[in-house]
């Protein structure tokens, strides 16, 4: 089981290897609450499991409440490499002078640990082993003798780190390696372990996989699950390659674009509504992108409606309304479906809509008169 960065630090903690101070949040108010009790400035960081969220745009500072506000407001809902951000880290920001690299994983070709340490860290590690292997000091641990204090100075040593950072990293790799063995972890990583300018080390990201055999002895663990268990119909959509995020209420969304399918759910709320889910079929809208789509909110038995609302660009709304119709006939629907289409070509598209149009097919004109007419539908009107 991976854990999530928030979760990772929280196992860390446990170990008492130092980490800043934060909180989650899952909406855009807990973000700020978070952040008025951490004190600024702070980090506002996406939770996904994929890394480079630095890169991607899901790691922001922030020095007051507007900034969070906004940043939060960004990265929740962002797409990073196919994860969509639900929740939030808010943590104290850090003032970095180095940043470095540290992890134990197994070596399961020599039977041993294994644990890697450089200088230099904040960067795909992967890189820098291809691009300069000598940067990485490593040290092998057999199991049943343990990391012995000395060997671990040695190690550090290898590693021509700042000096002053030595002893502070020789204490954390000492804790990370109880974690990594007592904590039953396949893989413990600390990327970037940072010096601060007063010469305090500590980590400021984590990536902590448990050995899924040792479940049983921590039943501690299980707060770990929730979150990065999917349902069912997420892993459907996700097989399907569609961005979905199941939600708790009765009409069903499907809509081109992330902003778009955003705005659908807010639109639902905002009429007295509550979304089934969310779910983005990103720039197209085939035939066959479309069914997907149907089939998997399909399987969620409290959608009462669909509400399909698409703006047609490159792909044109005829296209589009081709597509949709394909798609009801390759799906047997549950649900009414309530069609908001606008962009190039909405006329032809129209055309073609109404043609097929019944109490089973509705058009709908605008975005507003489409939520209210789901919401009616859904409440049994
Ligand atoms: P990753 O990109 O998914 O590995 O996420 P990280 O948690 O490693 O953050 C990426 C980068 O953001 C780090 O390497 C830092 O350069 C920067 N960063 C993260 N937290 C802080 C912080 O508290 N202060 C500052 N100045 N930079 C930070
Ligand atoms: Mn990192």
């Amino acid at each position: 089981m991976d854990l999530f960065e928030y979760q990772g630090k929280q196992y860390f903690a446990r170990f008492g290897i130092p980490v800043s101070p934060g909180g989650v949040a899952d909406t855009v108010e807990e973000a700020v609450a978070q952040a008025e009790a951490v004190g600024y400035p702070v980090v506002v960081k996406a939770q996904v499991q994929v890394g480079g969220r630095g890169k991607a745009g899901g790691i922001k500072l922030a020095d007051n409440a507007a900034e969070v506000r906004f940043h939060a407001g960004s990265i929740l809902g962002m797409n990073i490499k196919g994860h969509i951000v639900k929740r939030l880290w808010i943590e104290r920001a850090s003032d970095i002078e180095q940043e470095y690299y540290a992890s134990f994983t197994l070596d399961r070709t020599a039977k041993l640990y294994l644990g890697m340490l450089s200088a230099k860290g904040g960067v795909d590690i992967e890189q820098v082993a291809a691009e300069d292997p000598d940067a990485i000091a490593r040290l092998h641990v057999n199991p049943l003798d343990g990391l012995a204090e000395d060997a671990c100075r040695d190690w550090v040593a290898r590693a021509k780190l700042d000096p002053r950072a030595n002893e502070g990293v020789v204490n954390i790799l000492m804790k990370l390696y109880r974690c990594f063995v007592e904590g039953d972890a396949d893989l413990v990583e600390i990327n970037p372990l940072i010096l601060t300018p007063d010469g305090r080390v500590h980590a400021l990201d984590a990536k902590v996989t448990l050995d899924d055999s040792a479940a049983r002895n921590h039943p501690e663990w299980d707060a770990f699950r929730g979150l990065e268990q999917l349902d069912e119909r997420e892993s459907l959509a996700r097989s399907k390659g569609l961005q979905y995020v199941g939600l708790d209420g009765d009409v069903g969304i499907i809509a081109n674009g992330a902003g778009l399918a955003m705005s659908t759910c807010d639109t639902v709320n905002q009429v007295g509504g509550k979304p089934a889910n969310f779910l983005d079929i990103g720039g197209g809208a085939s035939a066959d992108v479309v069914t997907s789509a149907l089939e998997v909110i399909n399987t969620d038995p409290n959608v009462k409606v669909i509400f399909i609302n698409i703006f047609g660009g490159v792909t044109r709304c005829d296209e589009v309304a081709r597509g949709i119709i394909e798609a009801t006939r390759r799906v047997q629907l549950r649900s009414p479906l309530i069609i908001r289409l606008d962009g190039t070509n909405a006329r032809e598209g129209h055309a073609i809509l109404a043609e097929n149009a019944s109490d089973r097919l509705i058009i709908a004109p605008t975005m507003l008169e489409a939520a209210n007419r789901a919401v009616a539908i859904a409440a049994g009107g």
